[in-house]
């Protein structure tokens, strides 16, 4: 047969393989790992518990996921062949040229996009998931339990729990669940027990269910409940699906990768661009490309996409905050609409979490990065405009990325990018009924309840100025 010769139609000119290491970003910056990780945790411990019912919280990663956190010493942090052998099933993913949405924006910037949404659970969340699966599992764990929002992070953990021969248990806030039941059917597909929160089986859900029997939940209550079990059972380990150091450093695979994709079309970003949840895809993308920039001594312009109803970084104060990451700092210092603040329900769940990675706070407190806040119908129609051209549907926390870089090229600063880097942290097949309310027009646009969320500021910052006294009389 004449088959025609892969690489004839402007494709990369060489194969790549997958990174064997992590780009350790903490070895770039140890300053900002100080600044974003000052523990204060006797003083804190009011606030806490507080947000996880009053359940006392055992110490819960393994020692190899703490180091990978706070290491200062490695530039990179190589990754172990078993796990290796698992990302080369579905890495390197795709970095392609947006050929067709330059031509409809007629825009003479090169934009390119990178896709983490064609792995089995459909987003960048299973680079962490297996990581973590292979470490707790080296741990001696038998059993890893989370929470989840939107559900992403969910089926990545239960597929990579399958893997490992771990059991898992999911904590899915209820009303994703009811809107997503696909989401709890894969999970349960992959063995894992999938409860939606509040759920009667620990005590801060059944407690949550007795205030208010109709409880839609949210990824606190949720997280508790995870946090609960996890510290109630032997063998059963709570899991982090973003925020901390270790989850970043697993996402910088994407940046790794996307460097070396870049040189392969003879090319390089000057501008990056990744919505921005608690900041997992954002650093896995940016900070490694960051990094090649320093050494090339070449701007780099990183734009964080948020939504306009969960403005962290846009609208939020840099300040301490519950982190309900892992359950083992109690409070952070991030970017945060303070912890009482409650986005209201749009279709990108994935990007509503009140506060910031603390790592990324501290860079963007220093001015390394910007952030754009993108509306829930502006983000949708570009999502839209980049299946039509490109022939995938991004998830609706991807679409805010597309809708920040479209804002970019329409109306570029001077000078105007050149060339722009897309993260596509996901698949949004399991989001059409967003995207169908937003093309049938029925789609309402969520605002910010500008009066719980000055509450919700205020009551935060009424929580440092108490600890800055407490400080200060010790
Ligand atoms: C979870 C998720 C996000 C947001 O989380 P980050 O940690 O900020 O990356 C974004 N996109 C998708 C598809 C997700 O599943």
């Amino acid at each position: 047969m004449d088959l025609p010769k892969a690489g004839a139609t402007g494709s990369p000119k060489h194969r790549m393989s997958v990174p064997d290491s992590w780009c350790n970003f903490v070895y770039d910056f140890p300053e900002f790992d100080y600044a974003a990780s000052t523990n204060l945790s006797e003083i804190s411990k009011g606030p806490r518990e507080e947000s996880i019912g009053g359940v006392d919280v055992k110490p819960q990663q393994p020692l190899a996921l703490m180091r990978q956190s706070h290491n200062t010493r490695d530039r990179v942090i190589s990754i172990p062949e078993p796990l290796l052998e698992l990302y080369r099933t579905y890495r390197p993913t795709p970095l392609r040229r947006a050929h067709r949405l330059e031509k409809k924006l007629g825009s003479s910037a090169r934009i390119y996009f990178k896709y983490e949404g064609g792995n089995l659970s459909g987003s960048h969340k299973l680079n962490t998931a297996l990581a973590q699966a292979f470490y707790y599992k080296k741990a001696g764990a038998k059993h890893l339990v989370t929470g989840t929002g939107a559900g992403q992070w969910g089926t990545a953990l239960a597929y990579a729990c399958s893997l490992f021969g771990l059991s898992c248990t999911v904590f899915m806030v209820r009303i994703s669940a009811r809107q997503k039941p696909q989401r709890p059917a894969m999970m349960r597909l992959f063995g894992a027990t999938v409860h939606e929160s509040p759920s009667r089986t620990s005590r801060v859900g059944s407690l949550a269910l007795s205030q208010k029997p109709d409880h839609p939940g949210t990824l606190a209550t949720a997280t508790s409940e995870a946090l609960e079990l996890a510290g109630g059972q032997d063998g059963a380990r709570f899991a982090v699906g973003s925020g901390e150091n270790c989850v970043l450093l697993h996402q910088t695979l994407i940046g790794v990768e996307a460097v070396e994709q870049m040189a392969a079309f003879d090319d390089f970003p000057d501008t990056v661009v990744a919505c921005m949840g608690a900041g997992s895809n954002f650093a896995g993308i940016a900070l490694p490309i960051s990094r090649e920039a320093r050494a090339r001594q070449k701007q780099l312009r990183l734009v964080a996409a948020e939504p306009e109803t969960c403005p962290k970084l846009t609208r939020g104060i840099y300040a301490f905050d519950i982190n309900d990451f892992s359950g083992t700092t109690p409070v952070s210092r991030m970017y945060t609409l303070g912890s009482k603040y409650v986005a209201p329900a749009i279709h990108a769940g994935g990007l509503r979490y009140h506060g910031t990675s603390p790592w990324l706070s501290a860079m963007h407190a220093a001015g390394m990065f910007e952030a754009i806040a993108v509306g829930e119908s502006e983000s949708l129609s570009a999502g839209l405009l980049f299946a039509e051209t490109e022939g995938l549907l991004p998830a609706p926390e991807s679409a805010h990325a597309v809708a920040a870089a479209l804002r970019i090229v329409r109306n570029p600063r001077n000078p105007g990018p050149r060339c722009i880097l897309i993260n596509i942290s996901g698949h949004g097949l399991f989001d059409l009924t967003g995207y169908e309310e937003f093309s049938l027009g029925s789609l309402t646009e969520a605002t910010v309840d500008e009066a719980s969320l000055a509450d919700s500021l205020r009551a935060c910052r009424n929580f440092n100025d108490r600890l800055e006294t407490a400080l200060g009389e010790e």
